[in-house]
């Protein structure tokens, strides 16, 4: 019997080594705290098993140290444990020096025995036929018994109050604990009263060691764990439903059973609520599904979720259906995609999108052929300042209005920005009489006003490959810039001519910087006589030798150039080749003047007034050798800028010549502001027509005028001799025209002078 008991002890010891150990590694807080009380219970059971194995007195006696030192570890071991394991907030200091120093002076009088012989003797007995040494305890042992029991009684007190302070559902925690503790305490004092040599209630404190690491390091309340998971889920704004493995409804939270009308007593009827409010859903387990329902203000989007759950072994043991309502997040997203995409005056598509859905639209379909059609209100800027903003937008909402009637069935629409629109037509549905008819002429009506938009239509069809939206819509708007300027016409399509137009002037736009370097691009020039014949100066025309394309008169470039902006460049080089001409005269001593153009968009790249007296300054000629021809759209745009240009040209001592007079529409009325020195008559006079009369009397008027006015007139395009009498009988001063040469090389031009004299 002995022997038995000295084998559960020692299992016992090994089991608790264990757990302490296992306790130590964990990673709980805890963890260390348990190892250390683990550890002090081994120590009572380690002295016991050497009293109960022990035949020699003094072996035994040892065994009682080691047993009752070890009872204060364990009371102060467990006293530590219970404030940590309770989360005892408050440090209690005072306690816890009374437990350290109560538990010290029961050591240190349990050690004093040998000498002191007051806290307890042993006496042989025979137990099971052989010798024990049993237990005689004197007042030191009733001391150690007190100070036991008077700690124990601490630790319940803090175990008793946290158990009542906390939720029923924690409580269990605590309890066990509690429980094994009690056990083991009702077991000690039984062993302590009923005298049995054995102490049987190690077993008890071994037990609870085992609990006490259990409960602290490995226990997770399962239901616990349930309680909280079920009261998650009721509350989960979320419908959730459970099924059973043969798909009926065991358990719905709040939400289902507020969505679905289910009746808790009855989860059964469940299925056929489903049914009815989501018509066939998936019989199999495990999908997750759109759901849209109703429209307008009744409009719900759900998302549904269907998953098994299976259990170790992967059988389906039963499922669960999630219902959640995402309409307003729909709603919201849909909001914002719409706003994203759309315009919001119109409603129509933004650029963006526009564009976007075109290329989808091309791509899904690239056998068919389409149309780009690129809309534009003429001076729609008119109508704002006119008619105020507010009808502004009115007719823009027409516009689209009307986009939306007649663009026909698979054609997309929106709004470019401002007065511009474009669509693409599918050419099969396309009906130039009825799109471009309703299209362009309508009227707006709103309150009084009345106002017919003069709406025109650049139209692109787009090749195979086409992948630009942005590039076609150029190209589109590029056919209603050939009818820009014509009120009859309304719409126009890109053609072929357009497309190598294009391709030709990307070619020379690439080309320009490299042709002034090499001098491709220089100045021809085109005398200027007097009545009596004389040459007295010339004018400085470009002309460019192109490597490939040969010789090119400026209507071939100039206007391209003016476009992109690269005519102040070619300008610039011009006006230099004249300077240093002039410079070259000047050194040979003759005084003869040179005319250089200057394009309307020269004054948006460049300080003109600046750049002509800096190109005088640095070739040190007399500003008044260089003209300056000007034309009447100078004065277009942004007059008092451009008059303040003028007049300092003026001043700086350039004579500036009005270029082609007479051709344009506003001559007459801008001759009255412009500080003009020489009137350029253009030849459109001088063409042959049947009111040969009636021109020639405006040319001679015009002359008589300009020298009213005290200007030097000059006529271009005199090409017969006939022409030149007349006009010089007319009293004209100055004369330039194919009669007397054409426009010729530096060389041929000194060549020319050289014959004249
Ligand atoms: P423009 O300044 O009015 O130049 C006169 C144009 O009339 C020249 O054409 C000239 O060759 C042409 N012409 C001269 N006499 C006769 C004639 O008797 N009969 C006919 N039918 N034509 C005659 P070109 O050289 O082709 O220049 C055309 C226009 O290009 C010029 O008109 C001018 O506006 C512009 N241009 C020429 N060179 C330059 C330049 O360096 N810079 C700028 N910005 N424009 C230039
Ligand atoms: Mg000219
Ligand atoms: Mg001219």
């Amino acid at each position: 019997m002995r022997l038995t008991m000295a084998i559960v002890f020692a299992i016992m010891i090994v089991a608790l080594i264990i757990c302490a150990i296992m306790a130590s590694r964990s990673k709980k807080a805890i963890g260390l705290v348990v190892a250390f009380a683990v550890t002090c219970i081994i120590f009572p059971i380690v002295g016991n098993l050497i009293i109960t194995v022990s035949t020699s007195e003094k072996l035994s006696t040892i065994g009682y140290y080691i047993y009752f030192i070890g009872m204060d570890m364990i009371m102060y071991s467990m006293f530590y444990f219970a404030l940590r394991y309770c989360r005892v907030k408050k440090s209690y200091k005072f306690l816890r020096i009374l437990v350290v120093t109560l538990s010290l002076i029961d050591v240190v009088q349990l050690l004093l025995n040998p000498l002191l012989h007051h806290a307890f003797a042993t006496e042989r007995i025979v137990v099971y036929g052989a010798d024990y040494y049993r237990l005689i305890p004197y007042f030191g042992q009733t001391f150690h018994r007190v100070v036991c029991y008077g700690i124990l009684a601490m630790i319940f007190v803090i175990f008793l109050i946290r158990r009542a302070t906390t939720p029923r559902i924690y409580a269990e925690r605590y309890s066990s604990i509690l429980i094994c503790m009690l056990i083991a305490a009702i077991a000690e004092t039984y062993f302590i009263f009923s005298k049995t040599p054995i102490d049987i209630s190690m077993i008890a404190f071994g037990i609870f060691g085992l609990t006490l690491y259990y409960f602290a390091i490995h226990y997770r309340s399962l239901r616990l764990l349930d309680r909280m998971l079920s009261d998650l889920v009721s509350e989960m704004t979320q419908s959730i439903m459970f099924f059973d493995s043969h798909g009926g409804c065991i358990w719905a939270n709040d939400a289902a059973v507020a969505q679905m009308g289910i009746d808790r007593r009855n989860f059964e009827l469940a299925d056929a609520k489903i049914e009815e409010m989501f018509p066939n859903l998936p019989t199999i387990n495990d999908w997750t599904q759109e759901y849209t329902k109703g429209e307008g203000e009744d409009f719900r989007y759900y998302i549904l979720k269907k998953q098994a759950v299976r259990d170790a072994r992967g059988r389906v043991t039963g499922s669960f259906l999630g219902i959640e309502d995402k309409t307003s997040e729909y709603q919201e997203l849909a909001q914002q995609r719409y706003l994203a995409r759309h315009d919001s005056l119109t409603g129509l598509y933004n650029r963006d999108y526009l564009y976007k859905r075109i290329l989808e639209r091309i791509d899904e379909h690239p056998q068919e052929g389409y149309y780009i059609g690129f809309l534009n209100v003429k001076n729609f800027k008119m109508v704002n300042d006119v008619f105020g903003n507010a009808f502004g937008d009115y007719t823009l909402k027409c516009i689209a209005d009307k986009l939306r009637e007649f663009v026909p069935e698979g054609g997309i629409y929106g709004r470019i920005t401002g007065d511009l629109f474009g669509f693409l037509v599918p050419i099969s549905h396309f009906n130039q009489e009825r799109l471009v008819k309703n299209m362009t002429a309508f009227v707006v009506e709103e309150g009084d006003v009345s106002y017919s938009p003069f709406v025109q239509i650049g139209i692109y069809e787009i090749a195979r490959g086409d992948r630009d939206v942005a590039v076609m819509f150029d190209r589109a708007h590029m056919a209603l810039t050939s009818i820009k300027d014509d009120y009859t016409e309304r719409v126009a399509y890109y053609d072929d001519h357009m497309r190598s137009q294009v391709l030709w002037e990307q070619m020379l736009s690439a080309q320009v910087e490299k042709a002034i370097e090499e001098k491709q691009i220089r100045p021809y020039y085109q005398p200027i006589v007097d009545a009596k014949g004389k040459v007295v100066g010339a004018e400085a025309l470009a002309r460019w030798r192109h490597p490939e394309k040969g010789f090119l008169n400026p209507s071939d470039f100039i206007p391209v150039f003016e476009k992109n902006g690269m005519i102040a460049d070619v300008d610039r080089s011009i006006w230099r080749s004249a300077c240093e001409k002039l410079a070259s005269w000047k050194k040979e001593g003759r005084d003869m003047f040179l005319s250089v153009n200057i394009s309307p968009k020269d004054f948006y790249f460049m300080d003109v007034a600046e750049e002509l007296v800096e190109l005088t300054k640095e070739y040190e000629i007399d500003p008044k050798n260089l003209r300056v021809e000007i034309t009447e759209t100078v004065m277009m745009s942004d007059i008092k800028n451009r008059l303040g240009i003028l007049r300092r040209l003026k001043k700086a001592g350039f004579i500036v010549e009005m270029d082609d007079f007479g051709s344009g529409f506003s001559s007459l009325n801008l001759l009255k502001d412009m500080p003009v020195d020489v009137l350029k008559i253009d030849m459109v006079f001088l063409r042959e027509s049947a009111e040969r009369d009636r021109a020639r009397t405006i040319v001679h008027n015009i002359i008589k005028l300009s020298h009213d006015l005290r200007m030097t007139s000059l006529t271009e395009g005199v090409e017969t001799e006939e022409q030149f009498k007349a006009l010089a009988d007319m009293g004209c001063h100055l004369f330039q025209g194919f009669y007397f040469a054409k426009p010729m090389t530096d060389e041929e031009f000194e060549e020319f002078c050289r014959k004249e004299k």
